[in-house]
């Protein structure tokens, strides 16, 4: 058993540019604990499909590219690592292309079941080395783990979620308007969200968190007191 602070899973999730990956990340830092981003894997298997040349909405080829990705990803909150073979693609997942394409990719279902599979493996292996896991995702709490011992679900207005994908693009060197941003974050959404496959929902019993009005030091407070009321730190187990 590791010496981390988090015992077990906080699945985080919710739609895009509500704040879950700097939360996240922040949540894992702050209690020591391992951070997993499936996001990031989607969009590796999307960037592998993009670079064979292969029509993201041909779900047979599609699978075909999942199954011969050589994906490794990092779970150190620290560092974001994703490759594919020897490629470091942490930058080039991010790119408007992958973005555009990766709900189409995302909601073939033996592309999932092949995802989901790899995440639960990741998450065991971060349990077994640290005791805890931030996983940040769109069905971590109905899909993933269902028995995590807190399910965040984050959500935010439209016009603040697409301010902040706009700062997070053009910190990234990326061009893009509020305007189109929040047309890109829309049409995911939906896409996402009505999907046959795990779509975007919030499990019956995650807590959502409403983050328009709050700054990342107000939601990670509000998250790491959720933690400790639930007894899922370390320090709960002499109290
Ligand atoms: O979190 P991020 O915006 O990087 O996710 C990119 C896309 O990956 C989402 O729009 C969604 O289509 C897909 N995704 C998913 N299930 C997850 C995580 C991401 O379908 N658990």
């Amino acid at each position: 058993m590791g010496q981390g602070e988090l015992r077990g899973v906080v699945a985080m999730d919710g739609p895009s540019g509500t704040g879950k990956s700097t939360v996240a990340r922040r949540l894992a830092t702050a209690l020591g604990a391992a951070y997993l981003d499936t996001g990031a894997m989607y969009r590796a298997v999307t960037l592998q499909v993009l670079r064979g040349g292969v029509d993201p909405t041909d779900s047979a080829a599609v699978l075909r590219c999942a199954e011969s990705a050589d994906l490794r990803i990092g779970t150190d909150p620290a560092v974001a690592e994703v490759h594919l073979g020897e490629v470091d693609v942490a930058a080039e997942i991010r790119t408007p292309a992958v973005t555009q394409a990766v709900s189409a990719v995302s909601a073939v279902p033996a592309v999932r079941e092949l995802l989901v599979a790899r995440q639960r493996q990741l998450i065991g292996e971060a349990k077994a080395r640290l005791g805890g896991i931030v996983v940040e995702g769109r069905d971590i709490g109905t899909v993933v783990v269902p028995d995590a011992g807190l399910k965040v679900y984050l959500t935010a207005s439209a016009d603040a979620r697409a301010a902040r994908r706009t700062a997070q693009d053009s910190a990234a060197g990326l061009q893009s308007t509020v305007d189109a941003t929040l047309a890109d974050v829309a049409r995911r959404d939906h896409l996402d969200s009505t999907r046959a496959a795990s779509p975007l929902r919030p499990a019956v019993d995650a807590v959502e968190v409403d983050t328009t009005e709050l700054d990342v030091a107000g939601v990670l407070a509000h998250l790491l007191a959720m933690v400790r009321d639930r007894g899922l730190d370390h320090a709960a187990a002499g109290r």
